[in-house]
């Protein structure tokens, strides 16, 4: 029988990824999501077939995976609300809100409690993510699987085993689709700057961004190899490499992903 996995919120986050569980196969009859938008619930349970209901405590209580998915600053209320039902109950939680740590949660929500906190990315909401998942020391191995098929259904998982890691991920792919929009507006502008129509030299850039990464997964090769391969001695691309270095894109790299971790520091 599959897991029972009731999600609190049921707004973008947590409908890419009951949306993809579901896609996947996984019975839309296991999953429950609850909100105070009854619009929003009904056409849920009409669209994908979950149960639904704006009662968070009662949508607990026969739940095996319970995963966060309201916005941060209503998250304490949310969980003091639940403190009852997950006592008695005691299932895995699972958080994907940004910045608040696994310890927070747990003494939220009456302490004592498997928590595992997700640090997802936006393209989650077009199946194609990338998330960092942490899990405290009462996560089982069977609880770690679920946590990594529920996150799964939106893109890939990597697991850190310290919770401080999380401030890096976020630093590489929780903020980092806008590092990638920013080279994409770039490099439109540049291809514009040097007579391209926009719309020509925005296609081209996205599908550039995609085919790399897409060459770059696919390949045996390290993305260094891959860049060398493309780099003939004395051709364009080795020219273009070269300016890029010499501007020092690597140390902005370096710089922007400190001052992001730096950040997500100050704000756990
Ligand atoms: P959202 O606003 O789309 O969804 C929030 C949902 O919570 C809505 O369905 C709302 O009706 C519901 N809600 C409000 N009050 C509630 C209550 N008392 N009980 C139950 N449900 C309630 O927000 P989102 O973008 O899905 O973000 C949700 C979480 O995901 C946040 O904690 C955010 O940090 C995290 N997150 C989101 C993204 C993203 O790409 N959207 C990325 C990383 C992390």
């Amino acid at each position: 029988m599959a897991s029972q996995v009731t999600f609190i919120g049921a707004g973008n986050m947590a409908s890419a990824i009951f949306g993809g569980m579901i896609d996947n196969g996984y019975p839309a009859t296991a999953i429950t999501a609850t909100s105070p938008d009854a619009e929003r619930l009904t056409a849920l349970a009409a669209e994908r077939g979950i149960h639904t209901t704006d009662d968070n405590a009662a949508a607990v209580a026969e739940a095996d995976v319970v995963v966060l998915a309201v916005k941060p600053q209503i998250m304490r209320e949310v969980c003091e609300g639940l403190r009852d039902a997950v006592q008695a109950r005691r299932p895995l939680i699972v958080s994907v809100a940004a910045g608040l740590t696994a310890e927070t949660l747990d003494t939220w929500l009456g302490g004592d409690l498997a928590v595992v906190r997700c640090m997802p990315n936006t393209p989650s909401l077009v199946g194609a993510g990338a998330s960092g998942l942490y899990a405290n020391a009462r996560v089982s191995d069977a609880q770690r699987e679920l946590a990594t098929t529920l996150l799964e259904a939106v893109g890939i998982v990597e697991w850190v085993d310290d919770e401080a890691l999380l401030e890096a991920v976020t630093a590489v792919s929780g903020s980092g689709p806008a590092y990638f929009f920013l080279v994409f507006e770039a490099l439109e502008e540049a291809g514009v700057r040097l007579g391209l129509p926009a719309a020509t030299a925005r296609r081209l850039a996205l599908q550039t961004g995609l085919g790399a990464a897409t060459m770059a997964q696919r390949s045996e090769h390290d993305p260094a190899q891959l860049r060398r391969n493309v780099m003939s001695p004395g051709g364009t691309t080795e020219r273009a490499i070269h300016s890029l270095e010499d501007g020092g894109l690597r140390e902005l790299f370096a710089d922007a992903t400190e001052a992001c971790a730096a950040r997500a520091r100050e704000m756990a």
